[in-house]
């Protein structure tokens, strides 16, 4: 039996495993941990920026940079079917005591016109809008790919309204396999980045927040607020940078699992409304009197 519910139910590899045993590690609370040292500059210089910063989850990732590129009564601009808005238990508001401005899309990708007309103008009764946040590939939204045109559109909205722009890239290498284009053109693209390496990369732990050195500095704060702070991480990091070098090339295999399984439903008459499978996500509907547990049963 293959689970197929999600790209984190997953385990180590033997390679892995040995990697993670043959880590060299130090307390990384002072920095002293090579190997995750090591893991935030291949992630930095992998998309072009100063400084990353190994965290436990992509939620932290994701919290941590709304916390520093916000502040309280700011509102940051994303699509309604965003994880920092779903699924991460509403801690824009409990973290950063900001609010959110929702963009109703079909599929999760945003436009630089949806993006401008959300902008507030500056009124001292309006929640003042300083972040916006894109989701490459959205998860609810079907595992679809952003075109880099489009993510460099909005950057020239934010840049011209003054708004930071943060990408939630928990699957920015399955976006990146599947429609080409490098990291470093990504990165170009955006202030900061949520990097996830426990989805389909593989590792059991781990994500990795990358932007500027004064960003990443004020984030390392944060991060050690929020209960962050890891001593031997190493351990974890090594996870992560062998599944950056050994597990990218092989989420080709993922997405073609996807795609056969797309084709598969499609023939079965109690399946309904598959959406395009462009990544490793299949969602479709069943056909009603069909439920999931007349489905599972099959
Ligand atoms: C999984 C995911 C995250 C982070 O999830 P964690 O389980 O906290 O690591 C963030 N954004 C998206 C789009 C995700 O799918």
């Amino acid at each position: 039996m293959i689970n197929l519910l999600s790209d984190t139910v997953t385990k180590p590899t033997s390679g892995m495993l040995q990697a993670m045993f043959a880590a060299e590690v130090g307390d990384d609370v002072f920095r002293e941990d090579p190997t995750v040292n090591a893991l935030e500059a291949k992630c930095a210089d992998l998309f072009g920026h100063e400084a990353g910063l190994f965290c436990p989850s992509g939620t932290m990732t994701n919290q941590i940079a709304l916390k520093v590129h916000t502040r309280p009564l700011d509102e940051v601009i994303c699509d309604e079917m965003s994880h920092i808005y779903q699924y991460e238990v509403g801690g824009y508001a409990f973290n950063s005591g900001i609010g959110v401005n929702l963009i109703r899309t079909p599929n999760g990708i945003l436009s630089a016109d949806l993006v401008e007309a959300a902008v507030r103008p500056p009124y001292d009764w309006l929640p003042r809008s300083t972040l916006v946040v894109i989701e490459n590939t959205c998860n609810k939204g079907g595992g679809g790919v952003y075109p880099l045109e489009t993510i460099r559109e909005i950057r020239a909205v934010c840049r011209s309204k003054r708004l930071a722009l943060h990408l939630d890239g928990a699957r920015i290498f399955n976006a990146l396999v599947a429609k080409g284009g490098t990291p470093a053109d990504i990165g170009a693209a955006v202030d900061s980045i949520s990097i996830c390496l426990s989805k389909g990369l593989g590792a059991p732990v781990g994500s990795v927040l990358v932007g500027s050195r004064d960003f990443i500095a004020e984030a390392r704060r944060v991060r050690k607020a929020m209960g962050g702070g890891m001593r031997q991480a190493g351990y974890l990091a090594a996870a992560g940078i062998y599944a950056l070098d050994h597990h990218v090339e092989r989420l080709q295999e993922d997405h073609a699992h996807a795609r056969c399984l797309a084709d598969t439903l499609a023939a079965l008459e109690y399946v309904q409304n598959i959406r395009p499978v462009e990544t490793n996500i299949v969602i479709f509907d069943l056909v009603p009197p069909a439920t999931p547990a007349v489905f599972w049963s099959i």
